[in-house]
């Protein structure tokens, strides 16, 4: 054995060496096989303690060992160790504590526990103390403690005596900093009271005849009742979780802000109060449903949900739009009766008008041509008894100009009434126009006062393709006005130019006030200056008509005394 490497062996080894010297003798008969048997002896003794040395060392190693683990598992145990006397004080304290306390071992060894309690604690520790060096064991109790930085935490203490006898002084603490674990523990009786609270308020929303629906900020479903489930076909499970908007709402656009439940405003996501979309049922059928949100708010008023109540509007929706369509049939309907009704008022209005202006313009236009034909005859009569021919002779002129001007009247009422009743019909044929002009002119003349006469004159094609009748209408209507209203000469010229004849009639009369020129074509209309010239009004709306039905257009420039020229293009 090498002694070198135990010196404490060599020591030893030394001290037994020297205590034998002094105490033994060598027995006086010692022979070498006494001797060898000896040697024997001691060499197996020597071997024997050698052994025997060797498992001590071997014990102490596994005891530092062991020591070295208790002493990491009482420093580094999870749960705070200490120490204290029946006064409290620390006797002992390992590293786990000593974080919780904030300090370092050496600085918290002698200091009385007490001395890192909120007030009014300590009482608690002490009572608590009392009761185990009674009895040998420390109950476990609550604490509010305090670290080294005044951060207080709920500690939970609970101890023993080891080998608890009544002069034991000693007792062992373990201290747990429970603060988390207590806020755990409310949170969680929070949460399981919302549960109840959540399964209470889902029991009551079952029994609701709408569909209720609560979606997180992801819009997943968080939240439907029994109503809801019915609709869409589907097991709650089957919602629960699943997002609202990509699985159940037909027409969502995933990627963008969900249009139908929110917008923005001043950069703030607003929630509209109701909406209305298409929903997807599980056996394919698409429901109409209309939905009143409110937004779920947290502390901050950030929205963290939505809470919707849904009804099935898809009847009441196609009820609508029946009733809406029947509506709008119906106001149709209305509508057009009362157009019906008001144009045959109008109508109705307008031959009332007519009526009257008639029989007044009958009365008045009527009678005075035919006035003028009974003084004529009468004076006729006496100038034939007194043999004065000449002056006969004027009055039989008069008679017939009063009898064209009572025919023409006539005439104007009559077509006025064929075009009302639209039986005037368009019969072109081509004839000479200056032959045709030159001879209605002749027709005139008799209408013609005293120096007053009508040039004509005519440029372009002679031959004109017309209708006759409307066109001598036309010619008439527009002459016998140049004549009736003025005094003068009358211009009358018309060019045919490839099938476009323009009509030209100029008189020097008593022309037409600015004022009344926009109503020159209305039925019975006659100007302020005209009213001392007979006359009804009807001429120029007739000469308008005939115009219609031919596609031609007339307009006019007059001056007031001056004159008025007329322009008829076909
Ligand atoms: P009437 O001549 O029978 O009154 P018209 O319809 O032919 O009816 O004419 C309407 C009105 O237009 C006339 O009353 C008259 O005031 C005005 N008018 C028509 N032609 C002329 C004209 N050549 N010069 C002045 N006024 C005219």
């Amino acid at each position: 054995m090498d002694n070198k490497d135990h010196p404490k062996t060599d020591e030893l080894r030394g001290k037994a060496e020297a205590k034998l010297r002094q105490s033994s003798t060598l027995p006086k008969d010692l022979t070498l096989d006494k001797a060898k048997v000896i040697m024997h002896e001691l060499e197996v003794h020597q071997l024997e303690l050698e052994m025997q040395n060797q498992e001590l060392r071997e014990t102490q190693h596994r005891l530092e060992e062991l020591r070295d683990l208790y002493t990491d598992l009482f420093d580094f145990a999870p749960v705070g160790y200490l120490v204290v006397d029946k006064k409290g004080v620390i006797k002992n304290i390992n590293l786990t504590a000593c974080m919780l306390l904030g300090l370092e071992r050496s600085l918290l060894i002698g200091k009385p526990l007490s001395a890192y309690m909120s007030s009014g604690q300590s009482i608690k520790l002490f009572l608590n103390l009392n009761e185990a060096f009674k009895n040998g064991n420390l109950p476990s109790f609550e604490l509010i403690m305090k670290d080294r930085k005044n951060r207080t935490f709920t500690a939970l203490l609970q101890g023993m005596i080891p080998n608890y006898s009544k002069s034991s002084d000693t007792c062992r603490i373990s201290l747990q900093d429970i603060t988390e674990l207590k806020a755990a523990a409310a949170l969680k009786k929070e949460h399981d009271e919302l549960q109840l609270e959540k399964e209470k308020i889902q029991r009551y929303l079952d029994l609701a005849p709408v569909v209720f629906l609560l979606i997180d900020s992801d819009h997943k479903v968080q939240m439907i009742n029994q109503k809801g489930c019915e609709l869409l076909g589907y097991k709650r499970v089957e919602i629960l979780g699943e997002n609202w908007f990509k699985k159940f709402v037909i027409g969502h656009d995933n990627t963008k802000v969900d249009p139908a439940n929110e917008s923005f405003q001043n950069n703030k996501l607003l929630l509209k109060p109701y909406v209305e979309n298409f929903v997807k049922c599980k056996n394919g059928e698409k429901r109409l449903m209309g939905w009143t949100n409110i937004a779920l708010l947290d502390n901050s008023g950030n929205q963290i949900g939505t809470l919707s109540s849904g009804e099935d509007i898809t009847q009441r929706k196609k009820e609508e739009a029946t009733k809406q369509r029947y509506m709008e049939e119906l106001e149709t309907m209305v509508g057009e009766r009362t157009k019906e009704l008001s144009d045959a008022l109008e109508n109705e209005k307008q031959i009332s008008e007519m009526k009257s202006s008639f029989v007044s313009i009958a009365s008045h236009e009527l009678r005075t041509p035919i006035t003028i034909v009974l003084s004529s005859i009468i004076l006729i009569e006496k100038y034939g008894a007194l043999g004065q021919f000449e002056k006969q002779k004027k009055h039989f002129n008069r008679i017939k100009s009063s009898i064209t001007h009572f025919i023409s009247i006539l005439d104007d009422f009559l077509s006025l009434d064929k075009l009302e009743k639209g039986v005037v019909r368009v019969n072109k044929e081509t004839f000479d126009l200056p032959n045709f002009i030159n001879f209605t002119i002749g027709e005139m003349e008799v209408m013609l006062k005293e120096d007053q006469k009508i040039s004509y004159t005519h440029s372009g094609q002679r031959n004109t393709t017309q209708d006759k009748k409307i066109f001598r209408n036309i010619l008439l209507n527009l002459l016998s006005n140049a004549i009736k209203y003025s005094e003068k000469d009358i211009e009358l010229t018309t060019v045919e130019n490839n099938g476009t004849l323009t009509l030209k009639i100029k008189d020097q009369g008593i022309g037409i006030p600015e004022e009344d020129s926009q109503f020159l074509f209305k039925r019975f209309f006659r100007a302020k200056n005209a009213e001392d010239i007979p006359g009804t009004g009807l001429g120029l709306s007739i000469v308008e008509r005939y115009l219609d039905l031919l596609k031609g257009s007339i307009e006019f420039t007059s001056q007031e005394n001056i004159g008025s020229t007329f322009t008829v293009q076909l």
